[in-house]
């Protein structure tokens, strides 16, 4: 399931409705989740979204203006409840097991920003235009157009006053059939994005490496301006366009970036992400390049299915200590940018190095499971090799 959103422009009267469904939907929410937590309290079990379904019809009796919701954006209120249950209950699972988090009991509304019409309520008037039940035809600016079945569609505001459409598309998988492009090992980085085993770099752009310095000198900006005032109200508005650009930016260099390269090979080879790392780090540079990492990877592995490509996770220790020539294994402290091996003499780039490495353990991790033509015990077998079980999950087989 991809999603895709696109700008729309509704008419002030328009926007009015849609504020008002937005009031409505917030209400609904907080009530449904005053009413879920009294049934918890009462009975001892949760409340579904079945029930609350159900409640919803009671709602409307006793809160007349309730009706104005349309019926698919509140069923889908029911599920955004359901859903900040489950992943309550996900973090308090977590907690037992050790992590250091907020376990954080689903809370009250003071916005609901976004209305989602799971099946129904939308419909394409023309390329130009989107009906939306109870609002009527917006004008919509389709970048892109839709091949896939449409599963759902979000309205949403943005802070900064934009309103965007998101639509779910659910695009059915294509036979993996290799495009014969070669293979690629691909390592990540601060300084450079990314680096390929072929010795290709891709350096981070500006906006990317300089994005933590602006948000800082906004946020400082935003800070110095007395509270409840409309000085700080603008600025806030300013910083909250600011973010929008940079997360535009960034989404499209990482679509132009993983579309290229599943274009240009047939195997791609990258680490699997250490997300206990990713956890642990509060630096927020690092942050948003982990974030970008991680949606370059899931751009691959996504993209690679229409490309005819194969993404292969690997697991990520030691790929920058060991010597892509010889195998030979060394430290490598952050500041030695060549691997110079004490064994064979090889000299590389660092990161070309780790790269090479990247590819050479996805190919083993492959060639052992070819070789024992068991899939019950390739899975068990790639997983410790270091492909990751995704390569299952995402439906290429080997
Ligand atoms: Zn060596």
């Amino acid at each position: 399931m991809l999603t895709f959103k696109y700008r729309i422009y509704p008419t002030k009267k328009q926007a009015l409705h849609l504020n008002r469904q937005m009031q409505l939907a917030k209400e609904l929410y907080n009530l449904l989740l005053e009413k879920s937590k009294e049934h918890y309290k009462e009975t001892g079990r949760t409340f579904s979204q079945f029930d609350m379904n159900r409640h919803i019809l009671q709602l409307k009796k006793e809160r007349p203006k309730l009706k104005e919701l349309h019926s698919q954006v509140a069923q889908n209120i029911s599920k955004r409840i359901s859903d900040a249950y489950k992943a309550f209950f996900g973090r308090i699972k977590e907690k037992k097991n050790g992590r250091k988090i907020n376990a954080g009991f689903p809370r009250p509304k003071k916005f609901v920003r976004s209305l989602t019409f799971p099946q129904s309520g939308y419909k394409f008037r023309n390329e130009r235009r989107l009906y939306i039940s109870g609002i009527g035809n917006v004008p919509i600016v389709l970048h892109r157009l839709l091949k896939g079945k449409v599963k759902n569609c979000t309205i949403k505001l943005y802070p900064s006053g934009k309103w965007y459409a998101g639509f779910s598309e659910e695009i059915l998988k294509t036979e993996f059939e290799s495009n014969h492009k070669g293979e690629v090992g691909i390592d990540v980085g601060l300084a450079n994005f990314a680096t390929l085993s072929d010795g290709e770099k891709v350096e981070s752009p500006k906006f990317l490496r300089e994005l933590e310095e602006r948000l800082k000198f906004i946020h400082r900006r935003v800070s110095r301006k007395k509270k409840g005032s409309s000085r700080r109200r603008k600025a806030r508005f300013r910083l909250a366009k600011k973010y929008e650009k940079v997360e535009n930016q960034r989404s499209d260099f990482l679509h132009k970036l993983s579309k290229k390269h599943v274009d240009s090979y047939s195997r791609i080879a990258v680490e699997e992400l250490n997300v206990k790392n990713m956890v642990r780090n509060h630096q927020l540079a690092k942050s948003i390049m982990d974030a970008s990492w991680s949606a370059y990877r899931k751009m691959l592995h996504y993209k690679a299915w229409s490309a005819g490509c194969e993404v292969i996770d690997v697991a990520p220790a030691d790929t920058t200590k060991i010597c892509s020539k010889c195998g030979n294994r060394k430290d490598m402290p952050m500041s030695e940018r060549t691997y110079r091996c004490s064994f064979c003499g090889h000299a590389e780039d660092r990161d070309i190095n780790a790269a090479k490495n990247i590819l050479t353990r996805a190919m083993d991790g492959l060639s052992k499971s070819h070789a024992r033509g068991d899939m019950s015990s390739v899975s068990l077998e790639t997983r410790t090799q270091g492909i990751s079980l995704k390569r299952e999950l995402y439906g290429v087989e080997t």
